[in-house]
């Protein structure tokens, strides 16, 4: 019967070209296993019809049309002449698709309704993408505009004893463990941005070297991670002050040279790198290698180790990618801009990458007049691959994120809570109820089930 009925439409209905409103995104209700597809338009001379599609499989779709009714003006619609059924926008699971195209699969029997299969699907990648913390951190010790950057320390042996290291840029450090529990508070600055790297040679020792951006008196300020009591100590052999009124900074590691430098900026877009060097007494002093400049502010950045490239957020222009190497060329170029062909809405803050592998992996921007975070390739030419959201946690009682400055993720499994690594960003806003800012911590996986991105790596940053 139901058969019978969308045969008799397909025949009535003459081949035109539908003109129509804006498309609507279809919904698919996971717990009834329902799509909702309220604008399919059996080609016709004026009428639009509403149909309901059950999944079957990823692939499939039953096509219910003895719910057919007609409903107003549709870009959704199917074609006789091809058997294929067009829908502009369709949500299926927590993937947006776009430009879906269904082949009709012929029903043995009348009785049966009709069967599509998937042909065709292009992920959305300028829907934004909805994720939740699941945990945070406790405020700091300041009101306003206080808590800035976080940086992840992966514990090298029980890796649910990991840290996260968070700047609060009116006077200090805090050390949080993965349950947002304030572990150390270190009050040695303003310290504006933070960033760390592994297996530093410090006399007999193999470190994790951290460096913060302090303020208080333009310099590096340089410490190491004890394993032991998962805190902080000062080994810088100096006050090493730089040559600019510091702003933003990070870290880099080349596995050309086997180096570490780091790189600290301005508000006016200069930028100096400074090599860490071991200073023969158990304490890390530094040297400029480099300077480059970009025409306005930045602050976040981030290195890629092993592909070698220095990334710089110039706040409100776009993303700029340099050769991270001192003996580099200083002439960049830029990945993403907030200009109309761009995906960025001005300030862009805080960078960071996902590494799957050696080559493979994601560079991730807090785009910060969106509330929101761009997603790139780390490789080849930066695709662009879409844009999330951290809603709010209502189970967990966690707020939602506004106003990111600083990111960090780690594609290290963290145990239980955080199995395939941990993205964690400060929130500008920590309400419900109103405190201090903090940092909130969401699992990689849902960021990546919510893009389509990958979720086991291979890579160590060890
Ligand atoms: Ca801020
Ligand atoms: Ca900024
Ligand atoms: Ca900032
Ligand atoms: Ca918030
Ligand atoms: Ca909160």
């Amino acid at each position: 019967m139901k058969y019978r009925l969308i045969l008799s439409f397909i025949l009535l209905f003459s081949l035109k070209t539908v003109v129509s409103a804006a498309p609507k995104a279809a919904n698919f209700n996971n717990n009834q296993g329902i799509l909702s597809l309220p604008q399919v338009v059996i080609i016709s001379e004026n009428s639009t019809y509403a149909a309901t599609l059950r999944r079957i499989e990823s692939n499939e779709l039953l096509f219910e049309l003895n719910t057919l009714a007609p409903i107003g003006n549709s870009f959704s619609y199917y074609d006789p002449t091809k058997n294929i059924l067009h829908i502009p926008n369709l949500s299926i699971g927590k993937q947006t698709y776009k430009n879906l195209q269904f082949e009709l699969i012929t029903s043995e029997t009348e009785t049966q309704p009709l069967r599509f299969r998937m042909i065709v699907a292009e992920v959305d990648r300028d829907a934004i993408r909805q994720v939740q913390a699941t945990v945070e951190t406790k405020p700091v010790p300041a009101s306003g505009d206080a808590a800035d950057d976080p940086a992840i320390w992966i514990h090298p042996q029980d890796p649910t004893q990991s840290i996260i290291i968070g700047t609060q840029k009116q006077g200090g450090l805090g050390i949080y463990d993965l349950k947002g529990q304030e572990i150390q508070y270190l009050a040695d600055g303003n310290m504006n941005n933070v960033d760390l790297r592994y297996n530093f040679t410090l006399g007999s020792e193999k470190i994790a070297i951290v460096a913060a951006s302090n303020r208080s008196n333009d310099s590096i300020a340089l410490y190491k991670v004890n394993p032991e009591s998962r805190s902080l100590e000062n080994v810088a052999a100096r006050t090493i002050r730089v040559g600019l009124t510091v702003y933003g900074m990070c870290m880099y590691h080349s596995v050309l040279s086997g180096k570490y430098s780091v790189f600290i900026n301005d508000k006016n877009g200069a930028v100096e790198q400074w090599e860490l060097f071991d200073n023969g007494n158990e304490l890390v002093n530094a040297t400029l290698v480099r300077r480059l400049k970009v025409s306005s502010q930045v602050e976040g950045c981030v290195a890629d180790d092993v592909l070698g490239h220095f990334y710089l957020g110039e706040e409100r222009v776009g993303i700029w990618k340099f050769n991270a190497e001192p003996d580099g060329n200083n002439i960049g170029h830029l990945i993403d801009t907030v200009t109309s062909d761009g995906h960025l809405t001005p300030e862009v803050e805080g960078l960071a990458i996902y590494y799957v592998n050696e080559t493979e992996g994601y560079l991730i921007a807090s785009n910060q007049g969106n509330d929101s975070y761009t997603v790139y390739n780390r490789a080849g030419n930066n695709e662009y691959l879409g844009t999330f959201q951290i809603i709010a946690n209502e189970a967990l009682n966690i707020d939602h994120v506004y106003d990111t400055d600083g990111i960090d993720v780690i594609n290290v499994p963290l145990g239980e809570a955080f199995p395939y690594g941990v993205f964690v960003v400060q929130d500008g806003e920590n309400i419900e109820p109103d405190e201090n800012q903090n940092f909130k911590l969401v699992p990689w996986e849902k960021i990546a089930d919510a893009l389509g991105l990958k979720k086991e790596s291979s890579y160590s940053p060890r």
